[in-house]
This record gives C-alpha cells, sequence and structure tokens, in this order.
C-alpha cells in the first residue's frame, strides 16, 4: 500500500499532483490530518484542488482525531509546543495526537494486512526533519528528496504545470510560526488572527505557576508589536520568508 501525507501545504500537494500526472508512482490514497486549525486560506485550496486530484484519481482520504481538538485536552492539558514564561517550550502532544496517530489508525484499518510506504512531505532545504518510520508495518519515503526538490523547486514545478501554489500549511495558532505569519495575520486581522488570539487567552494558564504563550515574545498577542520596519515607515530591502512546520 503507498499513502501519501497530504498536509496541503507546498511539498506535499507537490507530490499528490506529482502522483496524479503520473510523475510519480500512483498513490492508493492521499490522507489529509484534519487538525481543523489550518488558515482559512487553506482549506479554500483544498476544496479548489481536492476536486482536481481526485478526478485524476488520487483517492484522498480525511482524518481526524477523535477527541476534542483544542489546544487544550479534556483534562485542560495544553496541547500545542506553546512558550512558557522563564522556561523553553511546552512538550508538543498536538502533531503526534492530531495528524500522527490519526493516520495511523486509517492505515491499520484499511492496509489489510500489507505493509505501508508513506510518502512524507519534505523536501532537501528539510532534510533535517527526516525520520524513518518507529513502527514496523510503515516504510517511510521522501520523494522530493530523492528528486531533490526543494520547496522553492516545487513551487516552480507547480507553476510549471500551471497548478496553483498552496499557502503554507499548519495551525494559526502554531508557536512555532516566526514574525512573517504572525506579522501577515495580524495585519489581515480576520477569523484566522481572531482565532490565535482566542488561543493565546485560553492556554495562558493551563500549566501554572508558569504563564503559557503563542509567541515567542511570551507576552499576549494582542500586546505584541508586529509591525516590521516597512509598517513603521522605514526601508526593508529583504523580505522574510515563513518557513515552520511541524511536519509528521
Ligand atoms: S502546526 Fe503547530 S500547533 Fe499545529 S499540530 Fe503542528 S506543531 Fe502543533
Amino acid at each position: 500500500m503507498i499513502a501519501l501525507s497530504l498536509g496541503w501545504g507546498v511539498q506535499s500537494f507537490t507530490m499528490a499532483a506529482m502522483s496524479a500526472l503520473g510523475e510519480l508512482p500512483r498513490v492508493d490514497v492521499a490522507i489529509h490530518a484534519d487538525t481543523t486549525h489550518e488558515h482559512d486560506e487553506t482549506y479554500k485550496f483544498l476544496c479548489r484542488w481536492g476536486y482536481w486530484l481526485s478526478v485524476r484519481g488520487i483517492e484522498i482520504a480525511t482524518v481526524r482525531a477523535p477527541n476534542k481538538l483544542g489546544a487544550l485536552d479534556e483534562y485542560g492539558a495544553c496541547m500545542i509546543p506553546a512558550h512558557i514564561d522563564g522556561r523553553g517550550m511546552f512538550s508538543r502532544q498536538c502533531t503526534d495526537n492530531w495528524k500522527r496517530l490519526p493516520i495511523r489508525r486509517y492505515l491499520q484499518a484499511h492496509r489489510n494486512g500489507a505493509p505501508v510506504e508513506l510518502w512524507i512531505d519534505i523536501s532537501t532545504d528539510e532534510a533535517l526533519r527526516m525520520k524513518p518510520s518507529d513502527v514496523k508495518y510503515i516504510t517511510h519515503r521522501w520523494p522530493l528528496i530523492e528528486k531533490r526538490m526543494s520547496r522553492n523547486d516545487c513551487a516552480a514545478w507547480l507553476k510549471a504545470h500551471n497548478l496553483e501554489v498552496p499557502p503554507k500549511s499548519s495551525c494559526v495558532f502554531c508557536p512555532y510560526h516566526n514574525s512573517a505569519a504572525w506579522r501577515e495575520m495580524w495585519k489581515e486581522n480576520g477569523a484566522d488572527w481572531r482565532k490565535s488570539v482566542e488561543i493565546d487567552n485560553q492556554i495562558r494558564k493551563a500549566r501554572p505557576p508558569y504563564d503559557l504563550f503563542v509567541h515567542p515574545a511570551r507576552k499576549p498577542l494582542e500586546e505584541i508589536d508586529l509591525r516590521n520596519d516597512v509598517d513603521r515607515g522605514q526601508l526593508s530591502l529583504w523580505d522574510e520568508e515563513c518557513e515552520g512546520m511541524c511536519g509528521l
């Protein structure tokens, strides 16, 4: 069984499109582990391009954690790698609970005892994230590494095939966001920003005696000055790029 982990970011959509267009072998299933906290633009993108993949024979399965998917679990414990006041970061429960385990439950239910080759969306610029599977029935494969493709190469490949380049995929409130990602949401001031502020306030007292924050400044999100030099009226010669992601 060949399965692809489809997070709907640039790299995983490139692998899915390559499979659909015959540049990679046909996958049996592309599994989207839906955290339910993706950016609005990602959900719009998957509505547009999920159909495109489906009509080209790519079966898409959407899986979710069976329990409540908030930033706090049912016992009030923080699920996300929040920044701790005066310390480092909280341990990350979200990737396992929201992504890895739902994908594994799906694979166990559908593989009929067969081994699984699971394609992971890592490109050459993220090669340090490559890890072998920790279970016998799954073997990880990294097709973009095999093709020596970076994230920019993926975007170029999509454009060359008249396909849309997806927005970065991650939970809106992910504490791994860089300054550019926070600033972009703050400037848009839309539902994603409001949800991030809500979650930031929600997690604050989840680990007494320490306060928790989604932003590395370890201040309430609404109180942080997220302007860059350009916003302050100064010239900027470089643009920042959003690279952070949690992966599998
Ligand atoms: S994107 Fe961030 S918050 Fe969401 S599952 Fe990954 S590490 Fe957790």
